[in-house]
């Protein structure tokens, strides 16, 4: 698959864009990504990530990255040092420098004064207790606050001392002066600033008082000319505020807001809230945790940057509800990783078996990829020592059995055909070890007169590097962690969601640099650890995804 590019699938928002195209309405499109440096970024902003920057791809526009940087206190450099570390990952570069939404502090205080110079905004000293009273309920009409008839020049006085400091954090707010009846809650005269004296990472100290989401969003849009401006379902309600600021300042630019499902994936969580507890209380050992599903920890897990954008691409963008199951997003990976990663042996529940008739050293060349000569080849050597799976050796075999049992033969994988003789076992029965014969006469051919089925992988002792293997499993034991309103999801965080076994590898991965794919045989895809790898030294690799689907077969 990698490699190939995908057809597109069309959407109801590439409809729009279309017909605005064909209308002359617009004659190029220009799109933004707008996250908050408040968090890694997880796979719903991936969602969004390939939605904005795909857009402007696929027709030749333009995305802008600008972080919504309003709220100071939550936010820091190290966030926004790892969103564009992110973005660059999944394969998308955006048009020109990051923009903040800091750039238009001045021009937003601007746009604050020009609407109380028209009367469409006061200044509101309600405590918040009063605030909430008077906003009403969905049934019943907020009432209008005292401050709504403050006369202008006292409202633009305000506004300005608010500015300069002159009043305590929370004491007063800048409102929109709409409509206390409106049975849109966020038009009953909504916040668009507030004092907070909180250290910004771009502004400093200059400013005490910072714009809402709802107001400076729409004014950074129109700013930056942006035409559409995409964002997830709960922000439907909103877009009467959008549109009303823009309609109500003198401002050439009006994007139009669009809106789209939020992704939900099955076995976790995408609330960022969340998602920084887990780090705080150190569920996880970081945000790139390879069991997080931000990008970084998916990255680390091993997931390619290809295949998560396939993912996005199966999934599509609507309006209806898009809670994905994991299966989805894992075989976007395997089907990426299938023609990517190179093939090698590795064995990680060690089974040893000597080889009785063998003596000496030899070595065979084996493609890394049956499909892809162009990976090249490696010498296997084999040993009299090796190691199997345990898992391959059953002394009282199932039926159907295509594995090792006693008395039967398998082909070793790229090496000869094995019968087992004799299994040695320990004081409590357990099998410690395998006595097996080969069949000189098998490398490169079948025996004669005998049908050998099953193929099972091994390494040799004398070569194997020995290499720490993280086995994922899902984060929590439940579809919907937070959707129980008597139980925290922390209360259903899979205490198996990591296995750390030492395995034995190939020793042609000694010198694979971090972050390199590899499939082991038959056990699934894995990667070298971005972090604690070293090639040459410790080896560690991480479980990316198993062979086959293991999330659907319960
Ligand atoms: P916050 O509560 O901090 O605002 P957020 O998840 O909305 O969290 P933002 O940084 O504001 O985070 O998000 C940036 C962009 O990513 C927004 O346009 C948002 O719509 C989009 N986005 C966030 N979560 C998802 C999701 N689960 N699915 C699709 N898009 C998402
Ligand atoms: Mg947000």
């Amino acid at each position: 698959m990698s490699g190939t590019p995908q057809p597109t699938v069309s959407n109801f928002i590439r409809s729009i864009i279309d017909a605005d195209l064909a209308s002359g309405k617009h004659d190029g499109i220009v799109t933004r990504f707008p996250p908050e440096p408040n968090g890694y970024l997880h796979v719903g902003h991936a969602k969004s990530i390939c939605l904005n920057f795909g857009l402007a791809q696929d027709y030749q526009g333009k995305c802008h990255l600008r972080f919504d940087d309003t709220n100071p206190e939550k936010e820091s450099e190290e966030y926004a040092l790892s969103i564009q570390e992110d973005v660059r990952w999944l394969g998308f570069e955006w048009d020109g420098e990051v923009r903040w939404a800091s750039d238009y502090f001045d021009a937003l205080y601007g746009f604050a004064v020009e609407l109380i110079n028209k009367g469409l905004a006061y200044v509101d000293d309600l405590t918040p207790e009063q605030m909430r009273e008077y906003r009403g309920t969905l049934t019943q009409p907020g009432k209008n606050s005292p401050g709504r008839d403050r006369p202008i020049a006292e409202n633009l006085d305000l506004f300005a001392r608010m500015k300069n400091g002159e009043f305590a954090d929370g004491s007063m707010v800048l409102r929109a002066r709409i409509d206390m009846a409106s049975p849109n809650i966020n038009l009953r005269d909504p916040v668009i600033y507030r004092i907070r004296r909180a250290h910004h990472i771009r502004t400093g100290d200059k400013w005490c008082i910072y714009p809402m989401y709802d107001y400076s969003h729409c004014i950074s849009d129109a700013l930056e000319g942006i035409t559409h401006s995409l964002c997830t379902l709960e922000f439907e309600d909103h877009r009467p505020l959008y549109d009303w600021v823009l309609d109500n300042i003198a401002i050439p630019c009006h994007p139009h807001q669009y809106e789209f499902s939020r992704l939900e994936l099955h076995y976790t969580i995408t609330s960022k809230r969340k998602l920084l507890q887990l780090v705080n209380e150190k569920h996880v050992s970081g945000w790139d945790d390879p069991r997080m599903p931000t990008i970084s920890g998916m990255r680390r897990r091993g997931y390619t940057s290809e295949g998560i954008r396939e993912f996005a691409r199966r999934i599509g963008v609507s309006k209806s509800e898009n809670i994905v199951d994991m299966a989805i997003m894992e075989s976007a990976i395997r089907d990426d990783l299938e023609s990517r990663a190179a093939r090698v042996m590795a064995v990680i529940n060690p089974l040893k078996v000597s080889l009785t008739n063998f003596d000496g050293a030899q070595a065979r060349e084996a493609d890394f990829h049956p499909n892809h000569p162009e990976f090249g080849k490696r010498l296997v050597p084999i040993s009299k020592d090796i190691f199997i799976e345990a898992g391959d050796f059953a002394e009282v075999p199932p039926s159907g059995w295509k594995r090792l049992t006693l008395g039967g033969e398998v082909r070793l994988r790229h090496s000869y055909v094995m019968r087992c003789n004799e299994a040695v076992k320990d004081a409590s029965g357990h099998v410690i070890e395998l006595r097996c014969s080969i069949d000189h006469d098998t490398l490169g051919k079948n025996p004669e007169g005998r049908k050998v089925k099953g193929v099972i992988h091994w390494v040799a002792c004398e070569h194997a590097l020995s290499a720490e293997i993280r086995m994922y499993d899902r984060f929590f034991t439940v579809p919907e962690p937070d959707a129980d309103r008597e139980k925290s999801f922390l209360d259903f965080i899979n205490p198996a969601s990591l296995t750390v076994v030492q395995g034995w590898v190939e020793s042609c991965v000694k010198d694979a640099p971090p972050e390199t794919h590899y499939q082991f045989e038959r056990l699934g895809y894995f990667c070298t650890d971005r972090r604690e790898h070293q090639p040459g030294g410790s080896l560690v690799f991480n479980r990316t995804v198993t062979l086959r689907d293991s999330w659907t077969k319960e």
